[in-house]
């Protein structure tokens, strides 16, 4: 039998695309950096259909990317350009399966946009709290295959922190069940935590058991301008220390990063002159009481008499805090609109930032005295987005690896990580597979070698073909 033919049986001839025109969404990434090929575009609605799918590709040696919202910063779900590979989008698979507010979790289908997952949980009066600028594109699936972070990971952790339970496709078919709600499981190997981060090149995530938490019923937002990223870090100190597990983001922005963003996105109005402070802090708080005073604004007024805040804006309504939260989302996208950037994202120790960003902005401007460089991030857990623009703006892509070679230089320098949140992909696999510690890399190949004999599961990304 015709292997498109067989793909067709499975899930219906509409849902196998093999005309270029209908493949083209699917074959691009986000930054418009990544092309590729494939033999057809794959859409099931279920685990069983994912399974026979897998099935039919192992015993064909056909190649399989997996693809969810394809917000993927590093080429992490785009093809190569062979035309050889399956890609299996699982857009269909949409459905939020149940929410349980008394067991505090919800079970979801892989391909669910992000966004809908916290509109599900809001509606049974919980919170889903991951939480980033991609979440109305991104699905369950592409977090989970990349441990996505965002910003409320101060609070409530990582993608991989908040997953009780995950449904996996082998690369051959069949399907490992381990979707339990449960918060202790002690028996043996916690093998749900291999698929986190693992890029869809270990298996396919169909679906998940995720944690839901109280919705906060008083949220206070401020922006606040600081002379140094030391003095950011010791507002941190402050804040963490004052209100605990409160703190739910703290955000770094270069004042002209929130420049950037009022210059290039249309209606977008800054809530006062950032010029007056070289960097800004996004604080947010929650509490599951209703609060009618600020913490924040007594805490910040302490921060003022101690000379570690120049400026503030607080939120006085949830509009305005919502305004300032999407200034900070808005700010890949103003880098975008301005042209050229090199994408970083880096994590360090907290306390190893500062002297990062000093050494690494000198270093840059030594070598390349025409960078313009745009550093933003969540700083509460380390994770900078030390992205590299350049006047004019197509130069920094020119000099990609000697500016790669500096970035990472320091994050290696400070024992810090090249890849806080976005993963490998293609992007970042050579340096990677140069920096990544040789023992950790070999046990990374032999979990591959097992799960994936035939090397078929997103070839060309994470690891070494
Ligand atoms: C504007 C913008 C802001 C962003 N901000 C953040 C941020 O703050 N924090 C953050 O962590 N990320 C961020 N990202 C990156 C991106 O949104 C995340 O990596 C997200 O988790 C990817 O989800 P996705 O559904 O788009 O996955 P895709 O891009 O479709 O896939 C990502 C990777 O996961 C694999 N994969 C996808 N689905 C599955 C599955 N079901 N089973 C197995 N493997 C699978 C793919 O093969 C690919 O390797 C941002 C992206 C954009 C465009």
């Amino acid at each position: 039998m015709d292997l498109i033919q067989g793909f067709q049986e499975i899930v219906g001839p509409q849902n196998v695309l093999t005309d270029p025109n209908d493949q083209a969404g699917y074959l691009v990434d986000w930054t418009n950096r990544f092309h590729g090929r494939a033999l057809a575009v794959v859409r099931p609605a279920s685990t069983e259909e994912v399974s026979k799918i897998m099935a039919l590709a192992h015993a064909n040696d056909i190649p399989v990317v997996v693809q969810s919202g394809n917000t993927s910063l590093v080429g992490g779900g785009t093809p190569d350009d062979s035309g050889k590979a399956l890609l299996l989008s699982l857009s269909r698979m949409n459905k939020i399966e149940r929410v349980d507010p008394i067991n505090d979790t919800m079970t979801v289908q892989a391909g669910v946009i992000l966004e809908k997952a916290q509109e599900a949980a809001e509606a049974s009066g919980r919170l889903f709290p991951l939480s980033f600028a991609a979440e109305g594109t991104a699905c369950l699936g592409g977090c989970i295959a990349t441990n996505a972070g965002g910003t409320a990971v101060l609070r409530y952790g990582n993608t991989r922190d908040l997953v009780l339970g995950l449904e996996v496709v082998l690369a051959d078919g069949r399907v490992v069940n381990m979707l339990r709600g449960l918060r202790k499981d002690n028996t043996g190997y916690d093998l749900k935590h291999l698929f986190m981060a693992s890029e869809g090149t270990l298996g396919v995530i169909t679906r998940a058991v995720v944690k839901l938490f109280p919705l906060p019923k008083s949220t206070f937002t401020g922006l606040v301008g600081v002379e140094s990223v030391q003095k950011a870090c010791e507002l941190l100190a402050c804040v963490k220390s004052a209100t605990g597990p409160a703190v739910t983001g703290f955000e770094l922005m270069q004042a002209k990063c929130i420049e950037r963003v009022g210059k290039e996105i249309p209606n977008m109005t800054l809530p006062c002159d950032v010029s007056v402070a070289p960097w800004w802090c996004l604080i947010e708080l929650s509490y599951c009481d209703v609060l009618d005073e600020s913490p924040l604004e007594a805490l910040l007024e302490t921060a003022f008499e101690n000379e570690l805040v120049i400026d503030a804006v607080l939120s006085n309504s949830v509009k305005e805090c919502r305004h300032l939260w999407s200034i900070r989302e808005s700010i890949p996208s103003a880098d975008a609109h301005a042209g050229g950037n090199l994408h970083n994202d880096v994590s360090l120790e907290i306390s190893e930032i500062p002297a990062f960003v000093e050494e690494t902005l000198q270093a840059l401007e030594d070598r390349f005295p025409w960078v313009d460089p745009s550093v933003f991030g969540h700083l509460g857990d380390g994770n900078l987005h030390f992205n590299v623009g350049s006047i004019p703006p197509a130069v920094a892509f020119e000099n990609e690896e000697g500016i790669r070679e500096v970035v990472y230089e320091r994050v290696v320098a400070h024992n810090g990580s090249i890849s806080a949140e976005h993963g490998i992909g293609q992007l970042k696999r050579a340096h990677f597979l140069e920096l990544k510690n040789p023992i950790e890399l070999e046990v990374m190949n032999a979990l591959k070698l097992t799960l994936d004999p035939k090397g078929l599961l997103n070839p060309g990304k994470l690891l070494a073909d």
